[in-house]
């Protein structure tokens, strides 16, 4: 598709050109396996020596549309699918490191990708040095080692809502030598595109705003194809000598600078563990992303009006939205996110947890769920869910005050939302 085509014109039909006849929605090719004449041809296959589909596990013609059309709206030069954002991150960043690497990751960052990176990927001898989203660059600069293979961030950092700074993280990336992942889910391409500021490979949980509709788990990878590997060939040995797996093949000359990362991620990674998005659940997320453009103007424009009706209510402490004024990322969020950052608000209740509880029970519209990013508005208070083990003292260390609420606003009015807010907190004292 034109490169030329607006966003939201690629959000309805990049990925995919029916030739004449041929079905103008995506087909679901749900089939494990493919057909071949002879076993020299799928033999050519199996050597990379040409590009087809043989096995699901490794490629299938939907999930390949789908993932086609996120490249594109994130500028990338090639994308693959994932099972779930989990995998997402970690194919991203395994797909460079091993054991002996390290990684400079900032704290500000979902708790499962926290997790992952500072506990399991600590297991395969993968350490991490976390720094602050806010840091200077002499106190990213001192994080980095000469065994650092990556840099990682989140563009708006789930749940905490910082704003990352890519073009700076990108450039200290980059002067020692290493790319720059970011965790783009929050804002989505339609918002934020962290390649054109400099980012190298972007990730998604494709289960939220993608998909939207709170149907399916999935996630994706996407690589801009602007980092030069073989100019680092020390550094990423995977990427730049053989592969023992494939007759000693070494991706980025066969594959060059544009597809070097997602092709390893997707023969070897893929190939060995297997976390592969269903061809039914690439359908589904499509279905989500042809009206991307269209639902995260909404989004943005229910939570601005939450966020600023919430900022005068005498029961809230503080609102904390990319888009207020107050937000001290207001400024980052001017320059990366300046048609709005995402749907998600938080804000901390005067009355810490008991008034917590009373004002979700008597929300209407918005219901209590372990998620965001979804048409229908949901809400969360960590002091009683996510972080209900943690005393009221410990939970204000952790910057979680125990009357905090997360607020994923979804697309209905945002007269209604106001209205259901504002009779939840009046019985609250
Ligand atoms: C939810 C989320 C993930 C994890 O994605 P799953 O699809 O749940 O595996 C990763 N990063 C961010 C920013 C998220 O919000």
């Amino acid at each position: 598709m034109n490169e030329d085509y607006s966003i939201n014109t690629k959000c309805v039909q990049a990925g995919y050109t029916p030739g004449n006849g041929e079905p103008r929605q995506i087909p679901i090719i749900q089939s494990t396996t493919f057909k071949y004449d002879t076993s020299e041809d799928m033999g050519k296959l199996f050597d990379l020596e040409e590009s087809g589909y043989f096995y699901s596990r490794l490629a299938n013609p939907t999930c390949d549309s789908v993932a086609a059309k996120i490249a594109a709206l994130e500028g990338g030069s090639a994308a693959m699918l994932t099972s779930s954002g989990q995998a997402a991150n970690f194919f991203a960043l395994f797909n460079i490191c091993e054991a002996g690497s390290h990684i400079v990751a900032s704290s500000s960052i979902y708790g499962g990708t926290f997790n992952l990176i500072a506990i399991t990927m600590a297991k395969m001898g993968i350490e991490a040095t976390f720094v602050s989203p806010d840091a200077t660059e002499d106190e990213l600069d001192a994080a980095f080692k000469d065994n650092t293979r990556a840099m990682f961030g989140e563009t708006i950092a789930n749940p905490a809502l910082t704003v990352l700074d890519i073009e700076k993280f990108a450039r200290v990336a980059h002067k020692h030598g290493v790319p720059l992942v970011v965790d783009n889910t929050f804002p989505t391409p339609v918002n934020c595109r962290p390649i054109e500021w400099g980012a190298d490979i972007v990730t998604h949980s494709t289960t939220k705003y993608m998909d939207g509709h709170g149907a399916a788990v999935g996630g994706a990878i996407i690589d801009s194809g602007k980092f030069n590997w073989m100019e680092h060939k020390d550094k990423f040995p995977g990427l730049c000598t053989p592969d023992a797996s494939y007759h000693g093949l070494i991706y980025a000359e066969k594959f060059g600078q544009e597809g070097a990362f997602i092709t390893k991620a997707t023969v070897q990674l893929m190939r060995d563990l297997g976390c592969v998005q269903s061809p039914q659940s690439a359908f589904m997320l499509n279905l989500g992303l042809e009206s991307l453009h269209v639902r995260m103007q909404r989004h943005v424009e229910n939570a601005q009006a939450v966020a600023e009706f919430l900022e005068q209510q005498p029961q809230v402490v503080y609102v904390s939205y990319t888009g207020l004024k107050s937000s001290r990322y207001y400024n980052l969020a001017q320059k990366y996110l300046p048609n709005g950052g995402c749907g998600v608000v938080s804000f901390e209740l005067k009355g810490g947890r008991k008034a917590a509880e009373t004002f979700l029970k008597h929300l209407k519209l918005a219901a209590v769920e372990t998620h965001v990013a979804d048409a229908r508005t949901c809400c969360l208070n960590p002091a009683t869910s996510t972080h209900r083990q943690l005393t009221d003292e410990q939970l204000e260390a952790a910057g979680i005050p125990a009357g905090l609420i997360r607020l994923s606003c979804g697309l209905e009015d945002k007269d209604d939302l106001i209205k259901d807010i504002q009779q939840a907190l009046l019985t609250v004292d």
